[in-house]
This record gives structure tokens, C-alpha cells and sequence, in this order.
């Protein structure tokens, strides 16, 4: 059978009457097989995944053997034409009652009869979510955090998922009983398919080694399927489990600019003892030196304070004595 490629849109009737159309690609092999949904941009200024799903439409196209994949790049477009987390949430603003209600990822299975961002939920659900055998779920975060695979340990499939994505990085999850509305993936569990998210590290921009991680990641799990020809290319060193408890946090020793070692970036080894960066002092210009206490893997990078996906300030570099600069895996 030959592999069909369209572009098909989603409709759904917004509260003042207009409709809007969220266009998908669905890739079919003509064989029967899983029906995996990868979606991106539930959150309007984390869009790495956006280009992630268009070079895995092109993997698709050429390779599709089994089933078929429903590709979603722009899953919130009210919320990236807003240029913003959600399409109700202002500068510098994180959590308001106003965010949460608009907040697609906590809307699954969405409702038709809800406000504008539950009846795009719902309208996505119907035409794709409900079809899914399998959904991969793509989200970013701060640009200090190092991308991860957020599996969940279900004994199953989704293990399996999360398994097979060879980020450097993977953050597990019990299964846990969760009452809908919630995430896609929990509307996608409690009708007996399976799932995982990824984070990338970075928003408002489009990196190309987040681009390649993500990649990797979606195809690997594509050829666990049997979707696609081939083992899933699972790096060395890949996999690593992350809890914050055990990551070993790095915290400036006194205030000033914290500037990080030339050539490290996050996801790099580090020895113990070597160079993390420097703090300029700015009591008396001292420079500081900033070594690794542990050998492991770099999780967490740059000087940050606790919303730095929202507000510049907690972006700059210069550092308040405890302020997080690195936090090190050791596995
Ligand atoms: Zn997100």
C-alpha cells in the first residue's frame, strides 16, 4: 500500500461564534497498526516541537510501514498568536486563576460547551486524541533546565516509550489515578492507550540540538512500534534517571555575576573539580572560581532564580548568595 500524506484541519466553534481551524498532518500506511499522535505547543511560546513533528512528518512520509501518525504542530494556536504561555496570561505573569482556566494541558478531554481553549480541546480531542493508540506530548521549559523525557512507569507501553527515547535524561512517574480534565496523556491512558511527554530546554525559540534530541526521540518510539523500519538508536549515556533529590545543586558562595565556563553547556560530563564558571564579586572585584563538587552530568545550568521562564530579572546573571548556578546527576 502506498504511504498518504495530508493536510487536515480541525474546526471548532469558539464562544463568540468564529471558528477556528488548527491544520494537522495525517500520515497512513495503509496497514493496520498503532495510531500515534505527537502534538506540540499546548503552550504557546514553548514551540521546539513545532519543528520536531514537521521533520518527523518527512520520516513518516518515506518510511510509514504500520498505522498511522497523526502530527499536530500547533496544538494551542490562539495561545502562540498570542506569543504567550496561554492565550490569557500577561508579562511576567505565571499561575493566575485567569492562566489556569486557559491552561490547555489541564483541559483534556476539552468541552464543547467550556470556554474557548476547552472547546479547542475538545474539538482536538474528537478529531485526534480519541483515535490515538500512543501520544507523545511536546512541551519546553526554562532554558536553564536540560531537556528530558518525562516517561511514566506503567509496566507497559508507556515504559516502553520512555525507554526507547535515548534523551540524556528521564524523569519517571508512578502511575497514579488522575481525575479528567488533565493532561492529554491521562485522557489518552483512561481510554487504554499510552504516552509520554518531553520537555526541551528552552522556550521561545526553536534550538537545533533540541530539534535532533527530539527527533531521535519520536522516531525511536515509532520503530518500538513497528511503525518504521529499524532499532531505535539509543546513544550511550542516555537514559539517565533524574530526581531533584538526588541532583547535587551548585548555589553561588557570594554575590556578583556569575559567568559560566566557555564550551559547557547542559547535558555535558563534568569531573569533580573542574571549572563551572566564575562569580565577578561586587564588593571588590574578586574573581571566584565555581568548581564541580561531584562527577556526573550537567542537569542544570547558569545563574537562575525561580521563574526564569517568565520574568527576565530571573534570568541575569548576577547572583545572590544561595542562588542556584548548576545541579549535577550523578548517575
Ligand atoms: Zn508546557
Amino acid at each position: 500500500m502506498p504511504i498518504s500524506v495530508e493536510v487536515d484541519h480541525v474546526a471548532a466553534t469558539l464562544t463568540d461564534g468564529r471558528r477556528l481551524q488548527t491544520p494537522f498532518w495525517r500520515v497512513s500506511s495503509g496497514r493496520n497498526g498503532p495510531v500515534l499522535l505527537v502534538l506540540a505547543a499546548q503552550h504557546g511560546n514553548e514551540v521546539q516541537g513545532s519543528e520536531v513533528i514537521r521533520r518527523f512528518a518527512e520520516v513518516c512520509t518515506h518510511g510509514l510501514r504500520a498505522g498511522q501518525a497523526l502530527l499536530l504542530p500547533f496544538a494551542n494556536l490562539p495561545a502562540i498568536r498570542h506569543r504567550r504561555n496561554s492565550v490569557r496570561i500577561g508579562p511576567e505573569e505565571k499561575g493566575t486563576d485567569l492562566h489556569d482556566a486557559y491552561n490547555m494541558n489541564r483541559h483534556w478531554p476539552g468541552d464543547p460547551d467550556g470556554n474557548d481553549i476547552a472547546r479547542v480541546t475538545y474539538a482536538l480531542d474528537q478529531a485526534l486524541a480519541r483515535h490515538a493508540t500512543h501520544v507523545i506530548d511536546l512541551h519546553c521549559w526554562n532554558k536553564f533546565w536540560a531537556t528530558a523525557t518525562l516517561a511514566t512507569d506503567d509496566g507497559g507501553e508507556s515504559r516502553r516509550m520512555g525507554e526507547v527515547a535515548g534523551t540524556r535524561f528521564t524523569c519517571w512517574r508512578e502511575v497514579q489515578p488522575v481525575e479528567l480534565p488533565a493532561q492529554i496523556r491521562h485522557a489518552v491512558v483512561a481510554r487504554g492507550g499510552a504516552g509520554m511527554a518531553m520537555e526541551f530546554a528552552g522556550q521561545y525559540c526553536v534550538y537545533e540540538r533540541e530539534v535532533r534530541t527530539g527527533l531521535r526521540a519520536v522516531t525511536n518510539v515509532a520503530k518500538m512500534l513497528g511503525m518504521l523500519d529499524g532499532e531505535p538508536d539509543i546513544p550511550a549515556d542516555t537514559g539517565i534517571e533524574v530526581t531533584d533529590e538526588d541532583a547535587v545543586l551548585v548555589e553561588a558562595c557570594c554575590s556578583g555575576l556569575f559567568v559560566q565556563a566557555p564550551n559547557l553547556r547542559l547535558e555535558d560530563r563534568v569531573e569533580a573539580g573542574q571549572g563551572l564558571g566564575h562569580i565577578i564579586r561586587d564588593d571588590d572585584l574578586y574573581t571566584v572560581e565555581i568548581t564541580a563538587p561531584v562527577s556526573g552530568w550537567l542537569w542544570r545550568y547558569g545563574s537562575h532564580r525561580p521563574d526564569p521562564d517568565v520574568k527576565l530579572p530571573d534570568q541575569h546573571p548576577y547572583s545572590d548568595v544561595g542562588d542556584p548556578l548548576a545541579s549535577i546527576v550523578t548517575g
